[in-house]
């Protein structure tokens, strides 16, 4: 399986990086976690094949994790998809999606979609399949409002791709996290302690309880992006592939 940071900025484009975005293939899976305000052209730019996606995981609501889906499915109206599509997120994601869609485009989320759109709210720690892509999503801590705040624990074709999506630290990460092949964790500030997000020093401490075989940060600031060369950690970039 191989995954592809299609998005690893920040939601201010920090670096000039895309909007959250990861595209995962494999033998019998193909899906985005995260879809930001940025992510079609980012999509485009790297080539990705949007017909062949069946799943779009969304951590939660910001327009940097979220705010590219309208673009995504005018998109494949207009390329005329006929592939169905799952979208799936936190609870609320069906009112948050038409909203969204309202805004940026009138009337769209009124247009019958020619493909097949289905579009699932996620409730923690209720493990739910889609075709061989099994998602499991644990609360996180990312503000008093405008959640629900999901992390992502996936597992498919025998790996576990795991996501903390933007958190401040939380326990549940280390269930989210545990022991998986690739675990991708938001590292904003390096050792500022700030509210809603994960800082670096922070997210160390608590490797030997999560345990990763392999760990990629992203999400990165201004302030983390300048330190990338001194890092003992890999560091996720625009176009970045994987192999998991
Ligand atoms: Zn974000
Ligand atoms: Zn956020």
């Amino acid at each position: 399986m191989q995954l592809q940071f299609v998005g690893s900025g920040d939601a201010f484009g920090s670096g000039g990086r895309f909007n959250t975005c990861f595209h995962v293939v494999g033998a019998q899976t193909n899906f985005l976690i995260d879809c930001g305000a940025s992510s079609l052209p980012a999509l485009k730019r790297f080539g990705v094949m949007r017909d062949e996606i069946d799943l779009v995981l969304i951590t939660h609501f910001h327009g940097d994790h979220f705010a590219g889906l309208p673009f995504l499915l005018l998109d494949a109206q207009f390329t005329r998809r006929t592939r169905p599509l799952v979208i799936a997120g936190p609870e609320g994601i069906e009112t948050r999606l038409t909203q969204a869609m309202e805004v940026t485009f009138e009337h769209s989320s009124k247009t019958k979609q020619r493909f097949d759109l289905s579009v699932v709210a996620l409730k923690p720690g209720e493990r739910r399949s889609f075709g061989a892509v099994n998602v499991t999503p644990f609360p996180v801590l990312h503000g008093e409002s405008g959640g629900p705040f999901l992390a992502y624990r996936v597992e498919a074709e025998g790996r576990v791709i795991a996501y903390s999506a933007d958190t401040e630290w939380t326990e549940t990460l280390i269930a989210a996290g545990r022991d998986a092949d690739l675990f991708i964790a938001e590292a904003y500030y390096y050792d500022r302690i700030v509210r809603n997000h994960l800082s670096l020093k922070t997210l160390e401490a608590h490797l030997p309880e999560i345990r990763p075989k392999r760990l990629i940060l992203t999400h990165m600031s201004d302030d983390m992006l300048g330190r990338l060369d001194t890092l003992d950690y890999t560091a996720a970039s625009d176009g970045m592939v994987v192999e998991i």
